[in-house]
């Protein structure tokens, strides 16, 4: 019998009567992260890692009806024993483990095998059967080490400070923002955000997570020469937009795993493409799917054929799993109308 099978509202669980960011609304909710495509209003009950309580709620509202649970910490549920692990991801991103008549299940959410220091580290989890994640399972995406790219971060915005232009670096406003924040050399200048960027600082900050000091991107003019000093973390959806026009004379940039490809850079039209991406690359897939010991994966998100392809020729039982995940390095995964720029 299965532990999880794949339901038209969601991941859903038997035995337990509940639902893994289920895209549907239902009445028990377990959320692994608070990314757009993975946790969805409308749910009666939401259950999720403890470190993910302010985004969660920030997100999708004060007054949802939400426990949380340390990682590593069980409960029982109808039988089954349910408990978190770091996934590594995003701030309080988290695999599910859970186990029932002696059977063990993880489903991994979104991970991300290096350690950022924004979020505690991935954690293999042991099981017989991982739902895996492969928004990047091809053999092309092999990730350089994040510190390289902080430092071809770092020598850009110099440039830019040195020709008198800003530099606008778009990327995700959840997780990904706060990472390249926490990660960049913030002693070459100041550092501005956009709307959408700045309430998500907080959550951080709030959550005990270092950040450089940040101003609100809104609060300064045009003509403030603070402006050609400046790095400036905007979404994607910024980078087209008349928001655009106070920074004059700017250059562009932007941060997702997708950068890795020549198409996706020259359709963003930016003048520096940074392959900095949140989920594991092809090689870390692999490493985490072996950690498991599971001799069953199901595959969701992104590649899942060649994936599944490669896993099958090292007999494993692999199968894709179809979800409705969305992708959170292009920011499709659309962020929630009151983080739009002007509230905060
Ligand atoms: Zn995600
Ligand atoms: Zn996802």
């Amino acid at each position: 019998m299965d532990l999880v099978i794949a339901r038209p509202e969601g991941l859903y669980c038997p035995a337990g009567d509940f639902y893994i960011d289920p895209w549907r609304p239902v009445e028990r909710a377990v959320i692994t992260h608070a990314h757009g495509d993975h946790a969805h209003r409308g749910n009666q009950h939401y259950l999720a890692a403890a470190p993910g309580e302010g985004i969660l709620r920030s997100r999708l509202g004060q007054d949802i009806n939400l426990q949380t649970l340390p990682y590593g910490e069980r409960l029982l549920h109808h039988g089954v024993t349910l408990s978190f692990h770091p996934a590594g991801h995003v701030l309080g991103s988290a695999q599910v483990r859970l186990e029932y008549g002696g059977e063990v299940w993880v489903a991994s959410g979104d991970y991300k095998i290096e350690p950022d220091g924004t979020c505690a580290p991935f954690e293999p989890v042991r099981c017989h059967t991982f739902i895996t994640e492969s928004t990047f399972g091809l053999p092309i995406y092999r990730w350089q080490p994040q510190a390289q790219i902080f430092a071809e971060i770092n020598q850009w915005w110099r440039a830019n400070i040195a020709a008198q232009k800003a530099s606008v670096l778009l990327c995700y406003s959840f997780g990904k923002a706060q990472r390249i924040l926490h990660g960049i050399d913030a002693s070459i200048g100041p550092i501005l955000s956009h709307g959408a960027v700045e309430p998500l600082n907080r959550v951080y900050r709030d959550a005990g997570i270092y950040l450089p000091p940040t101003i609100y991107a809104g609060d300064i003019k045009k003509s403030d020469p603070i402006m050609r000093q400046a790095l400036v973390i905007a979404p994607p959806s910024a980078g087209a937009s008349t928001w655009m026009r106070r920074f004059g004379d700017y250059s562009d940039g932007f941060a997702s795993g997708w950068m890795r490809l020549r198409g996706p850079r020259r359709r963003r039209g930016v003048d520096r493409g940074f392959v900095l991406s949140d989920h594991a690359d092809w090689p870390g897939l692999l490493w985490a799917i072996e950690q498991t010991g599971a001799e069953r994966v199901m595959v969701t998100h992104g590649s899942i054929g060649v994936l599944v392809q490669h896993l099958r020729e090292k007999g494993l039982d692999a199968q894709g799993f179809s979800t409705e995940y969305g992708d959170d390095e292009e920011e499709n995964a659309a962020a929630p109308a009151e983080l739009a720029e002007g509230q905060r």
